[in-house]
């Protein structure tokens, strides 16, 4: 099998593994607990948070323990918004982009239906990017909060996150960035992101599905989700997923250590992925920025197919890859980003993405990209339903 659907989960690495198992067996002691097992459990969380920080390049302090990216993208968007209201009432807006994954666009909408919010919905260009002449007449006096992801997760647009965020300061409005996709990619040092906030999940970089971060900046205020024992200091309660916290810690350390020469290497892989798939598919479309993509994602459109038919063709072959995000995997409804970018339904029904996880076999890309030509040939000839080339 080759697997190029990272972007939906990788596997777990060995060292986080590793470095996981010591954590659920002998110290598995509860980081609340006066004995001395909870001190050890307490001291590997506290240790895993500054090795964490270390990575984003923030305090220790500004580091949460999450169950993932939703969850971390919830609290931030939930409570940075929730807070500022409770502190100045006229706030009452929150901008995101319209190619937010849906934990960003749901916690937006949440805070429209239950607290009386209104939702801006910035426009993109046709290849995803969010660009400071449309996020600007948006930020006005009474809004609480901008979010706009670092990179996409079904078309891998990268945004110009430090442009956006800088403009969100000039009107005094904290800004927070999805950095699910871009981590072990991308650089993630908040400071020079110049975001008050960010996502990241463990599952897209080698730790285990259930484990992620929200880094919130120090006097950025943001209202608990989750209420109880006061863990994470008051941020979110409940019982910590230590052995998660380690998991984070090492995939992040080591997804930092190798991304830039990993995003070099494999970014030419997918430059030659996308140039084959491009001359030997009639009429393919790729979707996203040209230059400014994820190294790890080749997102196309095969008008005259479905895209489920060439997913399922090319499992046949024996490549996994998948017609969207995962979350709107299996849903007949055109995903959101893609009309976003201004493709047309019958169009946008026809989207593939191929995403690569760092370490990626060369060898396994490239028979990857014959194999595209094959599968989509092959559906194509069946007659399969879709946008008309
Ligand atoms: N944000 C983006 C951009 C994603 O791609 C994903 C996962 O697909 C998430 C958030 C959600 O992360 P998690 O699966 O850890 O909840």
């Amino acid at each position: 099998m080759i697997f190029l659907d990272a972007a939906a989960t990788t596997p777990v690495r060995r060292e986080v593994l590793e470095a996981m198992w010591p954590v659920l067996t002998a110290e598995f002691g509860n980081p609340s607990s006066h004995h001395e097992l909870g001190h050890t459990a307490a001291d590997i969380l506290a240790n895993a948070r500054s090795r964490v920080a270390k990575v984003l390049g923030c305090r220790a302090s500004e580091i949460t323990f999450t169950s993932g990216g939703t969850e971390a993208d919830n609290l931030a968007i939930k409570g940075i918004a929730l807070a500022r209201q409770a502190g100045n009432p006229a706030l009452n807006r929150v901008v995101i982009s319209a190619v937010e994954h849906p934990a960003v666009l749901e916690s937006a909408r949440y805070l429209e239906r239950f607290h009386g919010f209104a939702l801006d919905v910035v426009p993109v260009d046709q290849s995803g990017v969010v660009t400071a002449t449309a996020l600007r007449p948006f930020l006005g006096e009474k809004t609480a909060l901008v979010s706009i992801m670092y990179a996409n997760n079904e078309i891998g647009t990268v945004q110009n996150i430090r442009e956006l965020a800088e403009l969100a300061h000039q009107h005094n409005i904290p800004f927070h960035s999805d950095a699910v996709q871009a981590a072990g990619w991308l650089p993630l040092k908040v400071n020079d992101l110049s975001v008050d906030a960010l996502s990241i999940s463990g599952h897209k970089l080698g730790a285990p599905k259930g484990c992620g971060v929200a880094f919130l900046k120090s006097r950025t205020p943001a209202e608990p989700l989750i209420h109880g024992g006061g863990q994470e200091r008051g941020r979110r309660a409940g019982t910590e997923n230590v052995a998660g916290a380690v998991a984070m810690a090492m995939a992040l350390e080591l997804g930092a250590a190798s991304a830039a020469p990993e995003a070099e290497r494999v970014g030419v892989l997918r430059e030659e992925f996308i140039s084959h798939v491009l001359a030997s598919v009639p009429n393919a479309i790729l979707t996203g920025h040209r230059s400014q993509r994820l190294p790890s994602v080749a997102s196309f459109c095969f008008p005259g197919t479905s895209g489920e038919s060439v997913l399922l063709e090319l499992e046949r072959l024996g490549v996994v890859c998948s017609s969207g995000s995962a979350c709107a995997a299996g849903s007949d409804e055109p995903s959101e980003v893609l009309l976003a970018i201004g493709l047309a339904r019958e169009i946008a029904q026809t989207a593939v993405r191929f995403s690569f996880a760092q370490g990626v076999d060369a060898e396994q890309v490239r028979r990857a990209a014959a194999l595209v030509t094959t599968a989509v040939g092959r559906v194509t000839s069946l007659g399969a339903v879709g946008g008309e080339p």
